[in-house]
Parts: structure tokens; C-alpha cells; sequence
């Protein structure tokens, strides 16, 4: 049976977890909390990086942060996580879905601006498969109207757009550090704060609405109840295994690239031959090879590919159900123009067999099962 993820399992991580439980700090915001959170302030030059017990959380953090409120409307595409609609949903924004580009699967941006009305207050961008979106054009479009960008980089942890760390070009970058994502805690995330201005707030809404932070760093001398907020902060415990990742983070994001370019060369020659599509990496997009997937001719075709390779005992599977089409989707949110691509694009996705240590055995299975299935046509 190959698997279709696999969290990373890094021995040497576990010491910094055995670190955490015998210094007696397991709450959040110990000494390993600290240390990772600066490392990839460093490592992605970001202003703050806030650890949170998911992306979910931290994309709930900017809703905060902005004073999403009821009849707000907030642009994302349809092709995304739940994740993305809720945590503006559950503050009272309408999500405004917009239709993808065929190519990255991410965001048109060419269709933004006809979304916007007097009531947008976000821009939520998600960078899919950790290849960017093309933010030039949408901060220059949320610049013009004055809102905020929010960048979904739940599986961008580090790519890069133009040299720039995803996650770091909009006013806030959330993070995913759940099972299935490339450096993992088990369920966690993080706020990434670019706009300085936010950081304060960012920080008591974290705490519980308190300035305990504050309080820590020896600022004031007590602290208290000043804000809205809630408990958004991961045990240390969690993110120690974190941190042991993140030390070997360059070793991590080879080894996936690695397995992208094996699949990548393997199936190019079918590519070409028009019999499937691979994945497109614009002109200054550096992915992360956080996800392998390929096109197929459409649903149909797809259903009998993920019937032989479940046969087969190789786990593949598709991706989101668009937003705009599901059920919670149709009540809170609407799309904004034309479904040309979403729904076509998403029912011709596969994803491969991708993790941290995929043998290149195991992808040879892959591929040479992907390969029968595409003759066969
Ligand atoms: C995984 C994912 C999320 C949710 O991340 P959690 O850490 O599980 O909350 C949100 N958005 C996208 C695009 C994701 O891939």
C-alpha cells in the first residue's frame, strides 16, 4: 500500500519535545515557541511571526484584526479549504467567490476588481500547491481600493513569489502546520504579520483578549482583560516537534522537490503527447513541492483512474469541492461572473503520493500504474 501522506518523522525533533516536558513548560510561548517563531521571522523576513493552533485559527485572527463585521464581503476563490470562507463567515462577511486560472489553479486575477463593491474589506488569496498567486497585481488592485490582502499560504510555507517568502507580500500570511501540510505539528499554523501596526492587537487577541504578552516581556506589571480575543496560541509541546523540522527545513524542501521532479520528468513525455496535463510554475514562482498532481480528460476519466489506483493500492486522491457549489457555500457566499474554470478544473485533479521520504521505489509504482491508466485511452 503506498499512502498518500505521511507526517515527516524526524528523530532528532523528538528531543526538543523531551526538552519542553522536562523544563516543566508545556503551556504556549515557552523557549521553543520563541526560537522557531524568530527563526522564520529570519528565514522569510517577515516582520512577526505569530504561532497559532491552525491556519483556520490565524485566518480567524485576521477577520478579528480587520473588524470583519456583518454585510462585509471578503474576495477568494472558489477552489480552496473551507477553512478560507469560515473564518470570515463566522465573523458575518459574505465571501465573494471568483473564478481560478486553469494554469496554477489559483485566483484570476484579472477577475478581482469586478468583484469589488463599496462593502469588500479583504482580498483572501490562497497560494495553491505553494506556487504563488500573481501578487503585483493584486496588491496593486487592492492598493487602488484600499483594502486589505490576506495571503492563504497554508501550503506555501517556504515557497517564494519574486524572492519574496509566501506569505509575507500581504498585509497578513497564514500558515498551516497540520498533518497533511510540509512541516507539521500535528494540527498548528501561524499568523504572519507584515503591517506592524496590526502586531499589538495581533498579539492581545492571541492572549485571550489580555496584554499578557506584554506582561511577559516585563512591559507592564500586570495584566488584564483589553480586547475581544480568544486562546490562539499552540502548547509547546506541539511546536517543539515544529521546530525540529523547521532546523532542517532546506533538507525537508529538497527532498519534496525532488519527488515533484521525478513525477514531473516521468510523465512529461504522456504531457506531451497531450494525454494528460502536468503542473504549470510561472516565471518567478519558486514552489515548495508541497503537491504532485496531474489532469486528467475529465470526471469521468478521473473516476476510473482513482478506481484502478485504489485497486492497485496506491492511495491518490482530488482536491475541493468549489466553495461556491456546496451547500454552506450557496447560503453565506455567492460567486462573483462566470464559473469557466472552477468546477472543469477541479474535476479533472488527481494528486499524487507526496510526503518527506516518498521513495523513489514507491513513485516507480506510481508511475508506472499512472502510465497503464493513460494508454489505456
Ligand atoms: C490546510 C489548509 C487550511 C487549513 O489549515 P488548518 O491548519 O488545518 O486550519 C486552510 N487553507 C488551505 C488552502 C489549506 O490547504
Amino acid at each position: 500500500m503506498i499512502v498518500f501522506n505521511r507526517a515527516p518523522y524526524i528523530p532528532e525533533a523528538m528531543e526538543y519535545v523531551n526538552d519542553a516536558v522536562k523544563s516543566g513548560k508545556i503551556a504556549g510561548d515557552g523557549k521553543n515557541t520563541h526560537l522557531c517563531s524568530e527563526m522564520m521571522e529570519k528565514r522569510f523576513n517577515a516582520a512577526k511571526v505569530l504561532l497559532t493552533t491552525s491556519c483556520t485559527a490565524a485566518l480567524e485572527m485576521c477577520a478579528i484584526l480587520l473588524n470583519i463585521k456583518e454585510g462585509d464581503e471578503v474576495i477568494m476563490p472558489s477552489y480552496t479549504f473551507v477553512s478560507t470562507a469560515n473564518a470570515f463567515v463566522v465573523h458575518g462577511a459574505t465571501p465573494v467567490f471568483v473564478d481560478i486560472r486553469p494554469d496554477t489553479m489559483n485566483i484570476d486575477e484579472t477577475k478581482i476588481e469586478a468583484a469589488i463593491t463599496e462593502r469588500t474589506k479583504a482580498i483572501v488569496v490562497v497560494h495553491y500547491a505553494g506556487v504563488s498567486c500573481e501578487m503585483d497585481k493584486i496588491i496593486a488592485i487592492a492598493k487602488n481600493y484600499n483594502i486589505a490582502v490576506v495571503e492563504d499560504a497554508a501550503q506555501g510555507v517556504m515557497a517564494q513569489y519574486h524572492g519574496k517568502a509566501l506569505g509575507t507580500i500581504g498585509d497578513f500570511g497564514c500558515y498551516s502546520f497540520h498533518e497533511t501540510k510540509n512541516y507539521t505539528m500535528g494540527e498548528g499554523g501561524a499568523l504572519v504579520i507584515n503591517n506592524i501596526e496590526y502586531l499589538e492587537r495581533a498579539e492581545i487577541i492571541r492572549e485571550k483578549g489580555t496584554n499578557r504578552s506584554k506582561f511577559y516581556r516585563g512591559e507592564i506589571d500586570k495584566y488584564s482583560w483589553v480586547d475581544i480575543g480568544s486562546s490562539f496560541l499552540p502548547s509547546e509541546f506541539n511546536v517543539s516537534y515544529l521546530y525540529g523540522q523547521m532546523l532542517i527545513a532546506d533538507k525537508i524542501n529538497e527532498d519534496r522537490i525532488n519527488s515533484f521532479n521525478y513525477y514531473y520528468q516521468a510523465l512529461s513525455k504522456m504531457a506531451d503527447l497531450g494525454k494528460l496535463e502536468l503542473p504549470v510554475i510561472p516565471d518567478g514562482c519558486r514552489h515548495n513541492g508541497h503537491m504532485f498532481y496531474i489532469k486528467l480528460k475529465d470526471l469521468e476519466q478521473r473516476t476510473e483512474f482513482l478506481a484502478d489506483m485504489k485497486e492497485n493500492e496506491i492511495s491518490c486522491v482530488f482536491h475541493y469541492v468549489p466553495l461556491h457549489s456546496s451547500r454552506a457555500g450557496k447560503k453565506y457566499g455567492r460567486l462573483s461572473g462566470t464559473d469557466d474554470y472552477t468546477t472543469k478544473e477541479s474535476e479533472r485533479l488527481v494528486r499524487l503520493p507526496m510526503y518527506y521520504q516518498l521513495s523513489d521505489m514507491d513513485k516507480d509504482i506510481v508511475i508506472d500504474r499512472v502510465l497503464r491508466n493513460i494508454d489505456k485511452e
